[in-house]
């Protein structure tokens, strides 16, 4: 159990709704990132609120270093930082790259991986011995499509998050000495609503059928695996990516 502060971008539905709800149980404060829904992310905060717990929703888009630092600013205010987790993420519509738009795959990246990065860079300067910081945990949410690279269907996304990938790896050496541990989840088909903001709501469900395990996972299934990754338990687990995936 810990009372400190993870802020979980993207927080208000799916895997950082189920990550929220799962850490706040741990007894971390929890500050409950979202793009524009606050009426979801409000909901995140009073399921926290009911069972005891403590949240805050603040408004963030991850593509937006503004915001990212009005956030920080935010959970500064609610107590000391002790995880980030960087999950917010999107997709675009099913499209091959020769007909994506320059202003698609820049914002990809803006939200992907600017986003995670800038967020990575905000907690260290918190959480990081070397500046005076208790040390801490980043979980970053990658994707079994870094492995697949996501053909004829968004290979911006898949590419996005081969640079997780990468960012995981490199962060984690760089900041091993200084108390702070970086490590990375790569789900496969799980049911959330992404799918249906890529413009296909059945994508998870029919694909299914080619997972080993031959289902599609649960939010709940990413988040147990993501307070793990936070927990002392995985005190000796750093620039690691784990595949979450049913073996996809
Ligand atoms: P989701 O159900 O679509 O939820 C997305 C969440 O991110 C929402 O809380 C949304 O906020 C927020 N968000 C969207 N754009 C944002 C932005 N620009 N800045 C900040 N927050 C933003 O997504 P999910 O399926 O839970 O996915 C979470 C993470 O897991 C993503 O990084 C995704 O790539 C990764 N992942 C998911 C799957 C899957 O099958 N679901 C598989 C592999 C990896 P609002 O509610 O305000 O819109």
């Amino acid at each position: 159990m810990t009372d400190k502060v993870v802020v979980i971008t993207g927080a208000s539905r799916g895997i950082g709704r189920a990550t929220a709800i799962a850490a706040a149980a741990r007894g971390f404060r929890v500050c409950v990132g979202y793009a524009s829904n606050e009426t979801a992310a409000r909901q995140v905060v009073a399921a926290i609120e009911g069972r005891n717990g403590k949240a805050i929703a603040v408004k963030c888009d991850v593509g937006d270093e503004r915001d990212i630092l009005a956030m920080f600013k935010a959970a500064d205010g609610f107590g000391t930082l002790g995880a980030l987790v960087n999950n917010a993420g999107i997709v675009g519509t099913t499209s091959r790259v020769d007909e994506m738009s320059a202003e698609r795959i820049q914002r990809m990246m803006a939200v992907n991986v600017t986003g995670s990065i800038l967020c990575a860079r905000e907690a260290v300067k918190r959480m990081s011995t070397r500046h005076g910081g208790q040390g801490g945990v980043i979980v970053n949410l990658s994707s079994v499509a870094a492995k697949l690279g996501s053909p004829n269907t968004y290979v911006d996304y898949a590419a996005s998050k081969g640079a997780i990938d990468s960012f995981t790896i490199g962060l984690g050496h760089e900041v091993a000495g200084e108390g702070i541990r970086v490590a990375a989840i790569r789900p496969g088909l799980i049911d959330t609503e992404i799918h249906a903001s890529g413009g296909d709501p059945d994508r998870a469900h029919r694909l299914a059928d080619g997972v080993p395990m031959k289902r599609v996972g649960t939010a709940d299934e990413i988040a147990s695996a993501i307070v793990w990754l936070m927990s002392d338990d995985a005190s000796y687990v750093t620039s690691a990516i784990l595949d979450v995936s049913g073996g996809r």
